[in-house]
């Protein structure tokens, strides 16, 4: 196992009827800008929850952030940060408000030229605006970690941000919220879960098996509660299953004392600014030929995968590791989430090159738990996925 530190300072209040206990969580002289989505939360009653537990707050809202948030909706927002004189941010919605609430939160501190250096410096935030969370939509684990993804129309550019100063004070996690998710979105959050753990599990084996088994069973806790949540959103133990098994997927734990990927993201990320394709499917484009390109890499990892995760215990490590991602695509498939880009759009030609050019152009030459995924191969893994 590799050395590592571990920190994780957010409080989650978990369980039915939790949006009430808001109030208790927010210092008494703050004014909060309570930021949210499309409208979602007016129509499912959570903005009502919300507003009551609220109701002996200052606060001044924003809403209208869109999925994938917005670089221009949200430098709107802080405006009205600055003109209100705002000391605490309030997310409630999925993870493109929640991350759009850490780019606020890093941005209403920072004293550069542009907010947009954040993300094309890599500037780490160590001390934000302080915020926390009411979750409506498990998938991202944005809820318990310092990171964010902010995306920029006017230059088709999706990019990555955090640092120690971006953890949630606290999220509020009712698993009730999933009742009125579409199908579509359930079968994203599943989606991008179930990859955020790939990412840190699929790498070669360095005999972290604590890891390894939190890994695996929140995969196979996702594989199991799919169908039912997906069948019955009210199934509250499926409901509260998968918002936790989301969490956990992505709240520092799983990584500590073990190489990450993360490439299959970094270039999901890229699909997404480009065709506007939902997160989580672009993941189930880029994963399945990333593992088949780095096999060689990866294989023994994907193996273990396939015997513990997906009980496929016949044949060589080749063979296992080889129909463990062709299970892995069944199961995206099973979820109604297409795993090649030209299922999503026609002009995919020249999608590749564009993709390595523009990791050349950042200087980004080595992805992945090597470090050794070059620009022109990561041309021939978005190759194969066409
Ligand atoms: P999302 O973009 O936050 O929300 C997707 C859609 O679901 C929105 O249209 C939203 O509607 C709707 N919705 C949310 N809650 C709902 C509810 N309870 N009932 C009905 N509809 C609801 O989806 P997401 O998958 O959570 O977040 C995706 C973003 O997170 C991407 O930008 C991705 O890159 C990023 N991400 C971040 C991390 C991280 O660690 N920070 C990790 C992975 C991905 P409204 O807008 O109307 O509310
Ligand atoms: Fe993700």
């Amino acid at each position: 196992m590799n050395n590592f530190e571990f920190k994780n300072p957010t409080k989650i209040i978990f369980g039915k009827d939790t949006i009430e206990k808001l109030e208790s969580e927010i210092p008494k002289e703050a004014k909060v800008l309570l930021l949210y989505g499309g409208g979602s939360i007016k129509k499912n009653g959570i903005y009502d929850q919300v507003k009551t537990a609220l109701s002996n707050v200052d606060v001044v809202e924003f809403g209208g952030i869109p999925a994938n948030p917005e670089y221009a909706t949200l430098m709107d927002a802080l405006q009205i940060i600055k003109e209100e004189n705002i000391t605490y941010l309030l997310a409630v919605g999925g993870g493109s408000v929640i991350d759009g609430t850490k780019f606020l939160s890093a941005a209403a501190v920072y004293t550069g030229d542009t907010p947009w250096d954040i993300l094309t410096q890599n500037i780490r935030t160590e001390k934000g605006m302080p915020f926390g969370t009411v979750l409506t939509l498990p998938a991202t684990g944005s809820e318990m970690n310092s990171g964010a993804v902010i995306t920029r129309a006017e230059t088709k550019e999706k990019l990555a941000m955090g640092g120690p100063g971006l953890f949630p004070q606290f999220s509020i996690l009712d698993p009730q919220v999933i009742t009125s998710i579409p199908r579509r979105q359930l079968a994203n959050g599943l989606t991008d879960a179930f990859t955020h753990v790939l990412e840190q599990y699929m790498t070669y084996p360095i005999g972290a098996s604590l890891q390894d088994h939190f890994a695996e069973s929140i995969l196979q806790t996702l594989i199991e509660v799919a169908p039912k949540v997906l069948k019955d959103p009210t199934d509250y133990q499926a409901a509260s299953n998968f918002m936790w098994s989301c969490t956990m997927a992505l709240n520092g734990l799983i990584q500590k004392g073990v190489p990450t990927d993360w490439a299959v993201h970094a270039i999901g990320h890229e699909l997404t600014a480009l065709f506007g394709i939902d997160h989580a499917r672009t993941l189930a484009v880029i994963a399945p030929s990333h593992y088949k390109y780095n096999f060689e890499a990866k294989k023994d990892k994907l193996a273990q995968y396939a015997e513990r995760v997906w009980n496929i215990t016949e044949g060589s490590t080749d063979d296992k590791a080889y129909a463990a991602i062709e299970r892995t695509v069944v199961f995206f498939h099973e979820l109604g989430i297409d795993t090649k880009l030209s299922d999503y759009t026609e002009d995919y030609e020249g999608t590749a090159e564009k993709i390595s050019k523009r990791f050349t152009d950042r200087g980004w030459l080595g992805l992945g738990e090597h470090q050794d995924l070059s620009p022109d191969k990561v041309e021939k893994i978005v190759k194969m996925a066409y």
